[in-house]
């Protein structure tokens, strides 16, 4: 056991005994770890306030490996107030902490927890939370070990690409289409993009909502067919949309 400082934020909290709390906190070192937060429940509390999800904080923890370890206190580095005031954001963020933790799971690297830094700031920014959204799915496919080739052809590599197959793994060329749908060119170019950018350089993007539905229906197939993952905050966030068109 040791006494560090780690830098995370707290992605989910339960009650554990009477006054304490349990938290799951991402962190940049250690990937998830679970923290005894003791008589975080209680009001007179010092560490009450920096215990609730969402959380953007240095932690200072004792630290065991594999085990349960301690909090001994926090230093906001963000609150994320814009994020925690608004539904639609809130529910975005939800997702992306769950999908995030799955990912670490498969594949524990400091980089996804940077991406997801990022992507928060980028919507306590008051960035359009879908999109982000979007990225951070596009994004974690490397680190899932399925990327897509959004460059060339995925059977041929010809450059003259003319729609996206998530059945053969990213664009298709004319010879090689079979029954896939022919999306937007607009959709090609933002998958391309979305998948490539840095999201610390995003300051304004705007798309259609056609085109929207085409990326996020391409990405929701292509997570279907080869992640497994099935995510509870995802299927909320579909019910979410539904209820809004
Ligand atoms: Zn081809």
């Amino acid at each position: 056991m040791n006494i560090t400082t780690v830098q995370g934020i707290i992605i989910n909290e339960k009650p554990y005994s009477e006054t304490s709390k349990l938290l799951t906190i991402i962190t940049k070192e250690y990937g998830s770890i679970s923290v005894l937060a003791k008589g975080a429940k209680s009001i007179k509390s010092k560490i009450r306030t920096v215990t609730t999800r969402l959380t953007y904080a240095n932690f200072q923890i004792k630290y065991r490996e594999g085990k349960l370890s301690t909090l001994i206190c926090a230093d906001i580095i963000n609150p994320f107030n814009n994020i925690k005031s608004n539904l639609s954001k809130i529910s975005y963020c939800s997702y992306i902490l769950e999908l995030t933790n799955q990912v670490l799971k498969q594949n524990y690297n400091s980089k996804i927890f940077d991406l997801l830094v990022e992507a928060l700031l980028k919507i306590e920014e008051s960035i359009d939370e879908e999109l982000i959204t979007n990225i951070l799915e596009l994004k974690y496919l490397n680190y899932l070990g399925i990327n897509p080739n959004f460059d060339t052809c995925s059977i041929c590599n010809n450059s003259k690409v003319i729609t996206a197959s998530v059945e053969k793994g990213g664009f298709v060329c004319v010879s090689h289409v079979r029954n896939e749908r022919i999306l937007n060119p607009k959709t090609l170019k933002l998958l391309r993009m979305l998948y490539y950018i840095d999201i610390n350089k995003i300051t304004k993007i705007n798309i259609s909502n056609e085109i929207k539905v085409e990326i996020n229906e391409f990405i929701d197939e292509y997570y279907s067919k080869y992640t497994g993952l099935y995510l509870n905050t995802k299927q909320f966030l579909k019910k979410i949309k539904q209820i809004s068109l």
